[in-house]
């Protein structure tokens, strides 16, 4: 595994020179803020928050419940929008836009991935995945093949034609990140992604995460209340009571695949152990 030890070493020193672009913000928050009426009363869920993301970052989203970190996630992910603040994502002023523009700018530059996959029961993988190309208005063929590259990505081209009731979590988990990556977004986000997961399968994401970022240059921002699980980024942001309480650079980030070639693999219902799930497909 010191080909891969190596590999997170060199990804410290390409900070310097990476992909086209990397860098530059991608996302640019200031002054955030988010009440919600309740009753009478407001709940202040984001009370000024500032954060600035360049393109190629992996970044890690902690804090204790109730702290904030879904709220920035959804404003971040333009499935809400901020009572105050400036948000500038892939140099659009999201705050400025209406509804229809904003659905346009989620479904363009946002991949979005929950704890709880969210897929269509009775559906397939494929159909799943291929599903916002259809609202992106992506022609038959084309979104088909993209589909199908995407789900690729994930290591689950076999699997592509199975019910997604049909699939293992670490696999629903899969075809929801496949799902989330192919529009090419600017930003792939995730909230609490491992949070239904056990410990192999969540390691196995990681492995996923970390190969989007560092392999396809993929912007990654997750909440997670798992400390190891933050510590597989270059850059953990703590949340409380509304504000940004700290933002850690990460010296050593975990590396998945080496983790994961030191645990047990799974047991199959007949005891037999089972091939794992690839944890860094071959693009
Ligand atoms: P976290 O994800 O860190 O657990 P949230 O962003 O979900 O925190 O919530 C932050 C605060 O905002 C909490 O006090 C929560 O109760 C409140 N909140 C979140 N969403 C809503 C909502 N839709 N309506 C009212 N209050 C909300
Ligand atoms: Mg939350």
């Amino acid at each position: 595994m010191t080909l891969l030890a190596t590999k997170a070493t060199s990804q410290v020193s390409n900070t310097s020179e990476p992909l086209a672009g990397a860098s530059a913000p991608v996302i640019v928050i200031r002054g955030l803020i988010k009440t919600y009426p309740i009753g009478e009363q407001e709940v202040r869920a984001l009370q000024g928050v500032d954060l600035t993301v360049n393109r190629g970052e992996i970044v890690a989203i902690m804090g204790p419940s109730g702290s904030g970190k879904s709220t920035l996630m959804n404003v971040i992910g333009c499935l809400d929008t901020p009572t105050g603040g400036s948000y500038e994502l892939d140099g659009v002023a999201v705050n400025e836009l209406d509804d229809d523009q904003l659905a346009e700018v989620r479904n363009r530059k946002i991949g979005f991935v929950f704890q709880s996959f969210n897929l269509l029961r009775r559906t397939t993988a494929l159909e799943n995945v291929v599903l916002p190309l259809i609202y992106a208005g992506m022609g038959g063929e084309e979104r088909v093949a993209r589909a199908k590259a995407a789900l690729a990505r994930v290591g689950l081209a076999e699997r592509m034609h199975h019910h997604s009731n049909e699939l293992s979590g670490g696999q629903q988990q899969r075809v929801a990140i496949a799902r989330a990556i192919v529009n090419r977004p600017a930003i792939l986000l995730a909230d609490e992604p491992t949070g239904a997961l056990d410990s192999r399968t969540s390691e196995e994401i990681m492995a996923l995460f970390q190969s989007l970022n560092h392999d396809d240059g993929m912007t990654v921002l997750f909440v997670t209340h798992e400390h190891d699980i933050g510590l597989h980024t270059r850059r953990v942001i703590r949340l409380r009571d509304g504000r940004l309480e700290s933002d850690t650079p990460v010296a050593h980030p975990l590396v998945a695949a080496d983790i994961l070639a030191t645990m047990p693999l799974p047991l199959a219902a007949d005891g037999a152990a089972e091939p794992a799930e690839p944890a860094a497909p071959a693009a």
